[in-house]
């Protein structure tokens, strides 16, 4: 990209912000290749295994400094075309898009919001460190995106992760003081995207940074009411100006004299390998307190009432809200039956929570310590993914879903179809292809790409007669080029 391309107010700014010989080194950046990232996905490969390792070999992987499982690599290497990202082992992320949930740096068990989360970036890296234990809460306003952000997860095979499709302060009146960490990644001006999409410099403007700003600002205010005492947050933008960064964050700390600064972090294009960042870090006082309306309380437990997949239900004194209903009772005892003779490690894969049907689709909702959701408390809430997706339930009969493929290993598995990289097979099964398949395998399949003798689930195949019909969801399947 040509410097001449930027507008002169953005180069004006920023040399006033810099200073000449800082700003101008900033600004020669932009004539500078883009940088290319990619998380390996710790839920799925081991640190250290040989997959791991086959993975920083073939895409010659260099580590990203401010991300232990993040690297860098070359444009035409494409890891976003190989059927290992198919198979979610990792996710494609802007280098300096890394370094916000690091700083937050979520824990197992606790209970998080990603305020702003599509593509899910920031999402799938909280989940891994989050390592199946507790429930993110993964929100994106737009419809079509919060699709895609479901898709990403579902890849990525997270279990604890509820992506809902709300504005901020919808969710801030159903879940007031409710989440440890909250991470803000705002909309913005997007100054930092001008060397990954020039579409961006034509929608910037000093106007943009303005609008933008003031819709931080509401976004933070319904963050802010939904982070309990002594909980943590992370606001970040992927732009440079002040405004939009310190300016707003000055603001909030201002504004909200229970909020203290813990940390404040810049990557820039002209000191770092990535595209630019802002994120701050802070932390609500322990002691703050705000009584909140008793409607919202009922999503919240102190002491959680959880219901184990293999605890029976029955004998637990739970709210009557809490309990699954009589219909998605019957449809989880089908997934159940199913996957007595298809999933036998099924139940080793659930994570604290309770099935949960929406119309004819069976999710596991999971519980964390904190907020303990129900079909009550998501009630009118557009829940996209209510959990993991177990499957279908139609006329007494379960079919499971494709996510269920993407979060369980081959051992969970009856049957597996392991497929070899490179072969004819595979590019077949990834193309939506019916496959000829020995006439052993009878029933529910788990097609999996070999990676070093390991073995990754890319999704369902139904074997009859030697011929194996292709489960891979239409939207998913790869066209040849
Ligand atoms: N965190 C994401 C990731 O790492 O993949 C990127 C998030 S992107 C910077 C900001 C997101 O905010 C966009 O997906 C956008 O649709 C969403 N958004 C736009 N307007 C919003 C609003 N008023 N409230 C909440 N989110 C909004």
């Amino acid at each position: 990209m040509s410097m001449t391309e930027l507008p002169n107010s953005f180069r004006a700014r920023m040399l006033a912000m810099l200073g000449e010989t800082e700003g101008q080194s900033f600004l020669d950046s932009y004539e500078t290749p883009r940088t290319y990232g990619l998380r390996i996905n710790t839920l799925k490969i081991k640190p250290g295994s040989a997959a791991e390792l086959d993975i920083q070999q073939r895409f010659q992987l260099e580590g990203i400094p401010w991300c232990e499982d993040g690297y860098y690599y070359a444009e035409e290497v494409r890891p976003g075309k190989h059927p290992y990202h198919a198979a979610g082992l990792y996710y494609i992320q802007e280098p300096s898009a890394m370094s916000a949930v690091e700083l937050l740096d979520p824990q197992p068990g606790e209970t998080v919001l990603d305020l702003a989360a599509a593509p899910g970036g920031k999402s799938t890296q909280i989940a891994m460190k989050m390592a199946g234990k507790g429930l993110l809460v993964s929100n994106e306003i737009h419809p079509q995106r919060a699709k895609i952000l479901a898709e990403n997860i579902e890849r990525f095979g997270a279990h604890n992760v509820v992506v809902s499709q709300a504005a901020p302060d919808e969710l801030s009146a159903r879940f007031p003081l409710a989440f440890d960490r909250i991470m803000l990644d705002a909309p913005c001006s997007g100054e930092g995207m001008f060397r990954k999409d020039p579409g961006a410099i034509a929608e910037w403007s000093p106007q943009a940074v303005e609008l933008c700003a003031e819709r931080q600002w509401d976004i933070l205010e319904e963050a802010i009411a939904m982070l309990k005492p002594g909980g943590w947050l992370a606001y970040s933008t992927c732009t440079f100006n002040r405004q939009e960064n310190e300016d707003t964050v000055e603001r909030l700390l201002e504004q909200y004299p229970d909020m203290k600064l813990i940390a404040e972090k810049r990557i820039w294009p002209h000191l770092h390998k990535g595209e630019g960042h802002y994120v701050a870090l802070l932390q609500r006082d322990q002691d703050f307190h705000q009584d909140i309306a008793p409607d919202s309380l009922q999503n919240q437990s102190s002491e959680p009432d959880k219901i184990h997949p293999k605890s029976k239900q029955r004998g637990k004194k739970r709210h009557r809200e809490e309990l699954p209903n009589k219909n998605a009772a019957a449809a989880y005892e089908a997934c159940i039956d199913w996957a007595r003779s298809e999933l036998p490690g099924l139940g080793k894969r659930l994570c604290e929570g309770m099935p949960i049907l929406f119309g004819e689709s069976l999710y596991w909702l999971p519980f964390s310590a904190g907020l303990q959701l129900s079909p009550h408390s998501l009630d009118g809430l557009r829940v996209p993914r209510a959990g993991l997706h177990l499957g279908e339930f139609k006329k007494g009969r379960f079919q499971p879903a494709h996510a269920l493929a993407m979060a369980i290993t081959l051992s969970d598995a009856a049957q597996v179809w392991p497929l070899k990289e490179g072969s004819p097979e595979l590019a077949a099964y990834l193309h939506g292809d019916t496959l000829t398949i020995p006439e052993r395998y009878h029933g529910w399949c788990l097609v999996t790409v070999d990676c070093k003798g390991d073995g990754f689930p890319l999704g369902w195949g139904k074997a009859s007669n030697g011929q194996l019909k292709n489960h891979l969801p239409k939207g998913l399947r790869q066209h040849s080029s």
